[in-house]
């Protein structure tokens, strides 16, 4: 491995033309070709996505204004089956505004726009403002306040939405009644955030793939599987990283870190997750 990690820096012709090297030239080749089949296919599927943002929003739009009578009266048949459209319609919508964030985020076209952040206050914020979904499931949410609140340099927009996504899988995968913590801790170079659950827990099989894109433990299940992988992204372009440990039956905690001192990298340059559980 370490020869074929030389070739790039080898003109080809400088290369001894022995079997194996030619092999290697070969294998070079064939992954240029392949880093680039893979390029082509993003921008396609990010074009295909961008393409059927607005049709997918006007058709929200007039079947909403049917359904309000706008275009004469319904019987309750057809009211019933334009439910139904305009249901499937929002499920494509998430998926397509998912996945152009999620295409942004590996182009590098969305990187983060840094300024002050706090922690504590974005924590405290994204809990209050979820109460009323948290009492509808009777699902009590303990926040251990820290008693520093460092400064750091952040992307309010996406780190509010990396903390949205996990408190709200959180209570997604918590039966009525179950509990969710969120514990931020000030180290010296970073800050930790652990999100912790008593819900459903994710099965040690499914451990590794969990912040794949489009990866879903039930493939059944709503949602588009896009959004841990977009988290992902968002820490990583941060210099952060963000890992899961779980036990089936039990719940899950997922922690990411933020460091201090601004380090961006791009987007999956850094080995950024770790994976890991106690069990399941
Ligand atoms: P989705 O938008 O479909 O929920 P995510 O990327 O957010 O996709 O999550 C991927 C999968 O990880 C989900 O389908 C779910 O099975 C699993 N998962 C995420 N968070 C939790 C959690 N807190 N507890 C149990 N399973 C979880």
């Amino acid at each position: 491995m370490a020869a074929l990690s030389l070739l790039p820096a080898l003109p080809a012709a400088s290369l001894p033309r022995t079997e194996h090297s030619w092999g290697g030239v070969e294998f070079f080749k064939d992954i240029t070709l392949q880093k680039q089949r893979e390029r082509e296919r993003r921008h396609f599927l990010s074009m295909l996505a961008h393409d059927m943002k607005n049709p997918v929003l006007t058709s929200i739009g007039f079947l909403t204004r049917i359904l309000k009578g706008k275009a004469g009266p319904l019987t309750d048949a057809q009211r019933s089956t334009l439910e139904l459209v305009l249901e499937d319609q929002r499920k494509l919508e998430v998926l397509v505004k998912d996945f152009l964030e999620y295409s942004r985020l590996v182009n590098q076209e969305d990187k983060p726009v840094l300024a002050p952040f706090s922690m504590k206050d974005a924590l405290d914020k994204s809990i209050g403002s979820g109460k009323a979904k948290y009492d509808e499931k009777a699902v009590q949410v303990a926040f251990d306040k820290p008693a520093g609140d460092p400064i750091i340099q952040a992307d309010t927009i996406m780190i509010n939405r990396v903390i949205t996504n996990l408190l709200d899988n959180a209570l997604k995968y918590t039966n009525r009644g179950g509990k969710i913590t969120v514990n931020p801790v000030d180290r010296p170079d970073d800050i930790l955030v652990q999100i912790t659950d008593s819900g459903a827990g994710i099965a040690n099989e499914h451990l590794p793939h969990i912040f794949d894109a489009f990866y879903r433990v039930n493939p059944k299940s709503d949602g588009s599987g896009l959004g841990l992988s977009i988290v992902k992204k968002i820490v990583e372009a941060h210099g952060g990283k963000i890992w899961v440990e779980s036990k089936l039956g039990e719940g899950s905690t997922f922690s990411f870190t933020l460091p201090k001192q601004d380090v961006r990298v791009a987007p999956g340059e850094r080995a950024g997750t770790v994976h890991c559980s106690t069990g399941s």
